[in-house]
């Protein structure tokens, strides 16, 4: 597939290629697109690589709110700053960069503060539009919008990001690396370093063990854990699960009928200090709080689950198990301040990243990511956007 069929030029809307959902759950359909230049605050990113998470698949099934058609998906990624809108200073033409949906303006109270990764300022939304000036930045051939996803739209050639939402970043890290840093593994490595902070010598079971799952075992290993048990129902991921430092595994379909929690208590003599839900799916999280130590357990939850679904706990159990549970967007991570750490423990041969890259495709093959994703063939699959 050529890139952009039309030469960029600054200022100027650019044409170029874009995957659209256009009807929830349906392949996407690569068609032109008119991309805006940056307004205020906001720059023009053309994308190397994108790939694909579990979150793009949760959003392209949703048929109701905060679904929406048509939409460009892709979060995942690492691009090239084509333009810079007014009031830009912290990215130029050139950079490379690494957009994430969680905004870091670095100036708010929770952006100060070491407790909160939630930026007050921009914020994170599930929104159809740009976050400050809400409006869209896509049109299709017809002059109709085309809403934007999770502030990145990846699977587009050229998209607009705000820079709150940009980490420039080394060019030496290959573009099929960076790009995983932009969401999946920076978001498990930070949920095992920076949510719970996974101390040397302690268990961790890890629910799920798809390439979220497999980055929090990559940091539990980084923090020093001395048992990583994974739990999940595709026994294809336990092999896979040895090279991110898995020791134990529990097939969550072959424990009849034991609880898997009891199976994980049983195994850990009361519990397992640290536990993290990484599929979506609130019943899961129960498990995984079921499944923590008392006194000091620590659950954390990193799964999306569908809108509106909820969390059943005794009160009972909360009160005297004494145990913490906690949510984790983007693993704790403030993008900017630590995506370049990421980068370094990778170039310093500390933080691997190579291995959940099991798939690269061009962009015009972008629909069978989606089935090797679903059918458990792969952790990440890698989509060069010029192909
Ligand atoms: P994935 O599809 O690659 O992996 C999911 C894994 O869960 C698979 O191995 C699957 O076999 C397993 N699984 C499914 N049902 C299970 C069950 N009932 N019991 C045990 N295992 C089960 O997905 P991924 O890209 O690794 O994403 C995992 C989750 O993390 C998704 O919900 C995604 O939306 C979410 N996510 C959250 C954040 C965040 O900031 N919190 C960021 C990225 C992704
Ligand atoms: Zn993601
Ligand atoms: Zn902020």
């Amino acid at each position: 597939m050529e890139a952009a069929s039309c030469i960029s030029s600054e200022g100027q809307p650019i044409q170029c290629k874009a995957a659209v959902c256009r009807k929830a759950g349906e392949p996407l359909v690569i068609e032109d697109v008119m991309v805006a230049p940056p307004m205020s605050r906001e720059a023009r990113i053309r994308i190397i690589c994108t790939s694909l998470c579990h979150s793009d698949i949760t959003f392209w099934r949703m048929k109701d709110a905060p679904g929406i058609c048509p939409r460009i998906l892709g979060h995942e990624a690492v691009g090239i700053v084509e333009s810079v809108g007014e009031d830009v200073r912290e990215v130029e033409k050139g950079d490379v960069v690494v957009p994430v949906f969680l905004p870091e303006c670095g100036e708010c109270e929770d952006c100060k503060s070491k407790k909160s990764n939630l930026c007050s300022t921009v914020g994170f939304r599930v929104s159809p539009w740009m976050p400050r000036q809400e409006s869209s930045r896509f049109t299709d051939m017809k002059g109709q919008p085309i809403y934007h996803f999770l502030f990145v739209s990846s699977f587009s050639q050229y998209t607009v990001v705000d820079v709150a939402n940009l980490t420039k970043i080394h060019p030496s890290l290959p573009p099929n690396r960076a790009c995983l840093l932009s969401c999946g593994v920076s978001t498990g490595v930070g949920a095992a370093w920076l949510t719970a902070g996974v101390e040397a010598g302690s268990t961790v079971a890890i629910f799920g063990l798809g390439s979220i799952g497999l980055a929090v075992a990559e940091g539990a290993r980084l923090c020093g854990a001395s048992r990583i048990i994974g739990v999940d129902l595709n026994p294809r991921k336990f092999e896979i699960g040895k090279k991110f430092g898995v020791t134990d595994f529990v097939n969550s379909a072959e424990c009849g009928d034991k609880p898997v929690s009891q199976v994980i208590k049983d195994m850990t003599g009361g519990g397992a200090d640290y536990c993290f839900e990484c599929v979506g799916m609130a019943s899961l999280v129960q498990e995984a709080y079921a499944s923590c130590r008392k006194g000091w357990g620590k659950t954390v939850v990193v799964g999306v689950d569908k809108p509106g679904s909820k969390l059943t706990l005794s009160s009972a159990e909360v009160l005297h198990s004494g145990k913490v549970l906690m949510g984790s967007l983007f693993g704790g991570l403030k993008p900017k301040t630590h995506i370049p750490i990421l980068v370094k423990r990778y170039l310093d041969k500390e933080l691997r990243l190579d291995d959940f890259v099991t798939h690269e495709i061009d962009f015009k093959d972008i629909n069978r990511a989606f089935d090797l994703l679903l059918e458990g063939q792969c952790l990440r699959c890698v989509i060069w956007m010029n192909k």
